[in-house]
């Protein structure tokens, strides 16, 4: 069979538009690819052949942006008629009946809608290991988490199983995986993809956005599903530059700030070198480099985990067993229960209904641990007398969050930190405790809490041969300068063309 599973998206666009291959070529490769290698690493849930197929047979010869390129999706993105479940039971068998935005613009630059990429349930974690699908496994060892919450994603593409992916990053979910697996993530400035049809995590932090092999794949895949989107309220009405107008080989003139609080203890000491390896090649490449401090730092995962909590409490009050998923009935002899409670005294209002019975069973089998200690936590933080005292306090917080960013771009273009505080941990060893799993994301969370764009970029590998992952947070809207640093950074490395 063809290695055409191994090409960028650029590569292969080129390899079409002088007729040397089709779309259908670089499907039957992956496809390929997937059934040897996936097995294995478990990245696909969902994978619908015939339908992939003739979707590229039908672009044949296209003249659309994307060529026939396919595009794998993380399965909390609607795909209209094809199973979106975000990995979790509740949702079983649900296939919605329109497209996310981001599907719409996908389909219209002639991409092919590749499977549905496994994530932690509901994108909840960091190691994707709290799907219903089992875990997703680590290509450079598989006996190390790929990260999450898009795993999934991170990983076909990490293999070669997929030329482009969709993640969702609510708090890292898009760069953590990116970092563990090797590849490049991005999450854009909150408001610049539409929301429309990407299942509700946290409302005010979630965004789509790419992971890919390259810089210049992350920025084509970028240009064609950002934009205003009238179905999206918070999706922003502002122009989409051309990003590849940002790839320059240089970075004259730029100011790097790196901020104290993301190099201080905890930080894995590999992870420590590549960062500062890191920074010598920006410097030879023209970027100076200055101290600056976040200090409100030390909140961001507190206040995440109420606000997200509480967002997803709400968000996830929908899954009930009425219009979505599953639906469980109990199955005992109601009545006579309910007449035994009576007789022994209960109220009216003490009597659950058969609808109440319903939910709670739908729920108590459909929501795996996680989501039910979140939906715990959440309803906890919005209940009244501690709305005020949490969720409150946790908003005005975010806010100091977000000014610690706005002072530090005054004087810097970009912030560099490391994506994560250490490679890719061991399968189950976070994962009954909470606690440790939430601090995965420590670097990550405060940008989705400043809703400003960042980006992960591979930057080296551990001695056991673990990638290491780069952060590079902007400005709002400011997409186009990170590829142009990251455009620069894969000119003069490899990391991100080494194979797992
Ligand atoms: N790991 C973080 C969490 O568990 C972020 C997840 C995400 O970005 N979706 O909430």
């Amino acid at each position: 069979m063809n290695n055409l599973y191994t090409k960028t998206a650029m590569e292969l666009i080129e390899d079409i538009s002088k007729g040397k291959i089709s779309s259908l070529d670089i499907v039957e490769s992956l496809l390929d690819r997937i059934d040897k290698e996936d097995s294995s690493i478990n990245a696909f849930v969902h994978l619908d052949r015939d339908k992939i197929i003739k979707d590229s047979k039908n672009l044949n010869g296209s003249t659309s942006k994307l060529k026939g390129i396919p595009v794998a999706i993380k399965d909390n993105i609607c795909v209209e008629d094809e199973l979106t479940t975000c990995c979790s039971k509740i949702l079983e068998g649900f296939r919605p009946p329109y497209n996310a935005t981001v599907i719409e613009k996908l389909k219209e630059a002639g991409a092919v809608c590749f499977g549905k990429t496994n994530m932690d349930e509901f994108a909840f974690g960091s190691s994707c290991e709290t799907s219903c699908y089992g875990p997703t496994y680590n290509p450079w060892d598989t006996d190390r988490v790929p990260g999450g919450s898009s795993g999934g994603s991170a990983a076909a593409v990490a293999n070669n199983e997929a030329v482009m992916a969709l993640g969702s990053d609510t708090g890292g979910s898009i760069r953590q995986p990116a970092a563990l697996c090797g590849v490049v993530g991005l999450k854009p400035t909150y408001g610049r993809v539409s929301r429309y049809g990407l299942i509700a995590f946290a409302s005010s932090l979630d965004q789509i956005g790419p992971i890919t092999r390259t810089v210049e794949d992350n920025a084509l895949l970028l240009q064609v599903i950002a934009g205003h989107d009238k179905k999206d309220s918070t999706s922003a009405d502002i122009e989409v530059p051309d990003y590849s107008s940002f790839f320059k080989k240089d970075l004259n003139g730029i100011k790097i700030g790196l901020p104290d609080e993301y190099f201080a203890e905890g930080l894995n000491p590999e992870v420590r070198e590549k960062v500062e390896e890191s920074k010598k090649i920006l410097e030879s490449l023209g970027a100076s480099f200055h101290e600056v401090s976040l200090p409100h730092t030390e909140y961001a995962v507190s206040v995440y985990y109420i606000i997200a909590t509480a967002e997803a409490s709400s968000n996830l009050a929908r899954f009930d067993g009425v219009q979505y998923g599953i639906r469980r009935q109990k199955t005992e002899n109601r009545r006579q229960k309910t007449e035994d409670r009576i007789a022994s005294g209960a109220k009216s209002h003490e009597l659950k209904t058969p609808l109440i019975d319903m939910y709670e069973k739908t729920r108590g089998e459909g929501f795996g641990e996680e989501a039910k200690r979140r939906i715990l936590l959440g309803t906890y933080a919005l209940s009244s007398g501690y709305y005020e005292a949490y969720y409150l306090k946790a908003q005005k917080v975010r806010t100091l969050i977000k000014r610690d960013f706005d002072d530090v771009f005054k004087e810097c273009d970009f912030i560099m930190t490391p994506t994560t505080p250490a490679p890719a941990f061991k399968k189950g060893e976070k994962i009954n405790d909470p606690l440790a799993m939430y601090l995965s994301d420590i670097y990550t969370i405060s940008a989705n809490l400043a809703g400003i764009p960042a980006i992960s970029l591979p930057c080296g590998f551990t001695k056991d041969k673990l990638p290491v992952g780069l952060q590079i947070m902007s400005k709002p809207f400011n997409e186009g300068g990170l590829f142009n640093v990251g455009y620069a950074f894969q000119q003069v490395t490899d990391f991100h063309k080494e194979k797992s």
